[in-house]
């Protein structure tokens, strides 16, 4: 690995002061388990590192039941997976982050850095978008919010411009009767990609068993992750049976645009797509169940 500056900002505004004016040899590192390997395969040309982990503003985590979660953009995945709230109230997000790596690389890998890499395999952005999370982002000329939907652009794009950090993501309240899911598939056992993946949220009305609003987002399946409204359609005001699961199941495979790679086929990512879809679904309705 070629020598290279390193700086620690400790303030968000010292961060954004050394970003400013910078090119595409300045790399922002939060855990490093993206930016690190892509520098020393010469994917990336890094001459300046700006670690932000020491910046408060991207190390909050908190919940309220009003306002809901707030997740720093640095939080590591470890630490995001022991905060007892995010486990009860978005266990979709938790699952996500909790399969990226092995316990070691969680300790260090962001939620921030998995999003702001922009691959479309990423684990945490189908449960970000479900959940209807924002994107808070800061520049030198101030703040802006990214809906979670808008914030990948492409394979390893990104909504974020030249100069910008993002700060943290807010993840409104879940509403009563409500849960989320996530699951994926890859070839081997552990430390893959996903092949394909599914994240769903829904809520139930007072009945307990009619949907009153789902969210549905595949991952893996095209250059950016898809929200398959036509997959929610199939599950709204329905009771989630079977057949309403078939359905979403069958729009989610029709939404999906996948190439074929090394790690599947165009045939099997769709098929795929559909089943983590009504698997996905099954899960969140059976949390809300279990939690009545
Ligand atoms: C062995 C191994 C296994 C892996 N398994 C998985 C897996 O199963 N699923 C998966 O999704 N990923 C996996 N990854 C990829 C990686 O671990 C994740 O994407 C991780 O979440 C990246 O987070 P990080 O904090 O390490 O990001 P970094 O490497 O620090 O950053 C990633 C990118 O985002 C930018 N960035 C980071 N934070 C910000 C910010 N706040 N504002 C602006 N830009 C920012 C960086 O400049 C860089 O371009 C794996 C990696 C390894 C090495």
């Amino acid at each position: 690995m070629k020598p290279l500056e390193f700086s620690a900002p400790a303030t968000l505004d010292e961060a954004l002061g050394l970003l400013a004016g910078t090119g595409d040899q300045t790399g922002v590192l939060a855990g490093g388990t993206d930016l690190i390997i892509q520098h020393r395969s010469g994917h990336r040309d890094i001459g300046h590192m700006i670690d932000i982990k020491k910046i408060p503003e991207l190390n909050v985590l908190d919940f309220d039941t009003k306002t809901g979660l707030r997740l720093g953009a640095a939080v590591a995945c470890d630490d995001l997976g022991a905060f007892a709230p995010a486990q009860k109230h978005y266990p979709g997000l938790v699952e996500g982050a909790e399969l990226i790596g092995s316990t070691q690389i969680q300790s260090r890998a962001s939620v921030g850095g998995n999003v702001c890499n922009g691959s479309p395999a990423a684990d945490t952005i189908c449960p970000l978008i479900v959940l209807e999370a924002v994107c808070v982002v800061r520049g030198k000329d101030g703040e802006r919010e990214v809906a979670a939907i808008d914030f990948m652009t492409g394979p390893g794009q990104t909504a974020l411009q030249q100069g910008e950090l993002l700060v943290e993501f807010r993840i409104p309240p879940p509403p009563p009767r409500s849960s989320d899911a996530y699951l994926r598939f890859i070839p081997r056992n552990e430390m893959d990609i996903a092949v394909a993946s599914a994240a769903v949220a829904i809520t139930l009305a007072d009945d307990g068993k009619t949907c009153v609003s789902a969210k549905i987002a595949i991952g893996a399946v095209g250059p950016t992750p898809i929200l398959v409204e036509e997959a929610a359609a199939a599950l709204e005001g329905r009771e989630l049976v079977n057949a309403a699961l078939e359905a979403a199941g069958k729009a989610s495979s029709a939404a999906a645009k996948p190439i074929t790679d090394m790690r599947g086929t165009v045939e099997y990512r769709v098929h795929m797509a559909g089943v983590l879809t009504r698997r996905a679904a099954s899960m969140a309705l059976e949390r809300i169940q279990e939690s009545d």
